[in-house]
């Protein structure tokens, strides 16, 4: 029996994968990646055989894919900001959304000469990498998460790119010394009763830790509200992602507990509030 081609093998798996709740999109991609073809290469390439490791390895990836396991796992990496990185199911995957909060520090903070940047609950170090590459090599940054398991990783990430960051074990502000120009996280936001709504990928593959924060969605914000002022510089500020039906709790979170900050929300691409920007006085 012969291997099959590019499309013979898409076929085969493509019923499969949607049988088990899958995403079958999910099938190209892993191929595209084993290959190292883009998504037109994968295209144009339709008729070619895959060799007996190529066959063999589709195999596996779409025994792991028909289990719910999500594709950036199977690989063990992930894309932010163009950058390849490492991800385990201790971490978060990095989401799109994410590198719009990234892209709104860079724009503000990249003329400052030095700075010292904090970035909390960092998972991957997805936040701090691309930050530690963009803003000036002058500025310090660290990067604080409360899982062990995590902060394995975002080291990892953190040496393959050569990056000088400084990891913290923290919950929230327990281990953090000093005073920072920037406070940023994208930390976690999910209500605990959304567990019933939400994607099956999602919940059997990524720490929980890394997605809820109470029965309100609110937890990290409401303790970080009440304390991060002590560890802002003057004219200091903070950078969050938030989910986007939360913009008017946590305004009103942040009235109360920084009456004196300039807040600022902003929308992400697909016209969600999604990020909250405060200015210290
Ligand atoms: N920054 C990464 C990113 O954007 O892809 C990961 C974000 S993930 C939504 C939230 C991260 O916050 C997880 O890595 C989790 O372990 C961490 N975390 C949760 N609660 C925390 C706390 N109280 N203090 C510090 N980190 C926390
Ligand atoms: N936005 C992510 C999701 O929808 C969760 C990330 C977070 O809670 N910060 O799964």
């Amino acid at each position: 029996m012969t291997n099959p081609t590019i499309k013979e093998a898409i076929d085969w798996a493509t019923p499969q994968v949607i049988e088990a709740g899958s995403y079958p999109e999910d099938i190209a991609f892993l191929l595209g990646e084993r290959l190292a073809f883009s998504p037109t290469q994968l295209k144009l390439n339709q008729e070619t055989l895959l060799s007996d490791t190529q066959y063999q390895q589709f195999n596996e990836d779409i025994k792991q894919l028909t289990r719910g396991q999500s594709p950036q796992y199977i690989l063990g990496y992930s894309y932010f900001y163009g950058k390849k990185l490492t991800v385990t199911s201790d971490v978060l995957i990095p989401r799109y959304e994410t590198e719009e909060l990234v892209a709104l520090v860079v724009e503000d903070n990249q003329s400052k000469a030095f700075g010292q940047l904090l970035d909390i609950g960092t998972g991957s170090g997805a936040i701090s990498l691309v930050l530690s590459e963009q803003l000036p090599a002058t500025w310090e940054i660290s990067a604080s998460d409360i899982s062990k398991a995590a902060l394995t990783i975002a080291q990892k990430n953190f040496e393959a790119y050569h990056q000088k960051i400084t990891t913290i074990e923290s919950d929230l502000f327990h281990n953090i010394n000093g005073q920072f120009d920037v406070i940023v996280s994208n930390p976690p936001y999910i209500k605990t009763t959304e567990k019933a709504v939400m994607d099956e990928s999602v919940l059997s593959n990524e720490p929980d830790i890394a997605l809820f924060a109470g029965e309100d969605g609110l937890d990290f914000y409401r303790q970080f509200a009440q304390q991060v002022d002590a560890y802002l510089k003057p004219q200091g500020s903070f950078y969050l992602e938030f989910g986007y039906t939360q913009k008017d709790d946590l305004q009103e979170l942040f009235e109360y507990y920084l009456p004196n900050y300039t807040i600022l929300f902003k929308e992400d691409l697909a016209g969600h509030p999604r990020m909250v920007k405060g200015v210290k006085a």
